[in-house]
């Protein structure tokens, strides 16, 4: 069968732009591997409508709306391979196992986060090491909390982490503070901490402070780290897909639409914009969706090259 789109990567972005493609009746195959960049969390946060549900439920709901819709088949597995040529895509599932075919390609396969390697950091990350204020810093509850320097956003992300606890920034040897920026810092009543962290401390998940290098302890009971990422998937680079810098890492160039500049491939979701939330993966997600069923009304109007 030749589906109108197959979307990769069925978590936010990914349903969402299937949701779209799914109401307007076209045939949309999602392929997922089922690994949520939110997935260390037992809680999202800033959802309008789901603010404090787990992020698996809300996927588990959103899936079970879209597979209501007759044109739309979910396949559980991880694309390993995209074939481009003139008909459109041809889509390796599983290591050779299974294939696909679709006119269109929408990836949505995310990113993943490079953690620092700081003995104490990984088990606790998505509780007590968190990426985002916005995401966890309420439930952290004030108090005493840090902000792990990991590059020219750190400062910035103290600044505003001050509105979640007593802030201490750890400049980790990377983050260079400059009178300005000091100024700043002091007005929000940031403590700079030049002494890298060596180690995190407590029973984790819990986090009950850090150990320097120089021997001395900070009590602190959340951690804020600004990860940078790398694509989660290979698939974009592979397709030829143009590229971005970003604060945090490269983001696939699109259009407003998720049009990337590979011809009929389309994106959406953390791996084609920043700052990321899941609200911003779903309105990414749609962008795309509609996008893409513009490209496909447009062609068989007017029997137009794919976009
Ligand atoms: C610890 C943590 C907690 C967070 N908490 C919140 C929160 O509370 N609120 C909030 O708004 N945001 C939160 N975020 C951010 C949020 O998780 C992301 O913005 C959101 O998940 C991005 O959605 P996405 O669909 O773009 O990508 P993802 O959710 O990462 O989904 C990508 C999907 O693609 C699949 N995939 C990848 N490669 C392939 C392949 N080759 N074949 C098939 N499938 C593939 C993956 O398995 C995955 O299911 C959190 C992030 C982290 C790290």
């Amino acid at each position: 069968m030749l589906y109108d789109a197959i979307i990769v990567g069925g978590s936010f972005a990914g349903l969402s732009a299937a949701l779209q493609l799914a109401r307007a009746r076209r045939q949309v195959l999602v392929i997922d591997a089922g690994l949520p960049r939110n997935r260390f969390a037992s809680e999202s946060h800033g959802v309008l409508g789901h603010d404090g549900k787990p992020g698996s439920q809300v996927l588990a709901e959103a899936r079970q709306q879209l597979q209501a819709y007759p044109t739309v088949q979910i396949f559980n597995g991880r694309v390993s391979r995209v074939d481009s040529g003139e008909a459109g895509f041809v889509v390796e599932a599983e290591d050779g196992m299974r294939w696909f075919t679709a006119r269109r390609l929408l990836l949505a396969t995310g990113v993943a986060d490079v953690l620092p390697e700081i003995p104490g950091l990984q088990e606790r990350w998505g509780k007590t090491v968190v990426h985002c204020p916005y995401c966890h810093g309420y439930e952290i509850g004030g108090g005493a909390i840090g902000v792990l320097g990991t590059g020219p956003m750190s400062v910035h992300q103290a600044v505003l982490f001050a509105d979640w606890g007593e802030v201490t920034l750890f400049t980790q040897g990377v983050v260079a503070v400059s009178a300005e920026e000091q100024a700043l810092l002091a007005a929000r009543k940031v403590r700079v901490e030049p002494s890298p962290i060596a180690e995190l401390q407590g029973t984790a998940p819990a986090l009950d402070g850090v150990l320097l290098r120089d021997g001395r302890r900070v009590a602190i009971k959340a951690l804020l780290v600004g990860t940078q990422v790398r694509m989660a998937s290979p698939l974009a680079a592979a397709l030829g897909c143009a590229f971005d810098d970003s604060p945090f890492g490269p983001i696939v160039r699109i259009d407003a639409w998720g049009l990337t500049s590979a011809p009929g491939v389309y994106a959406g979701g953390d791996m084609a914009r920043v700052p990321h939330s899941i609200t911003f993966a779903c309105a990414g997600g749609v962008a795309a969706g509609i996008g893409l069923h513009a490209s496909l009304v447009m062609e068989d109007a007017h029997g137009m090259a794919p976009a």
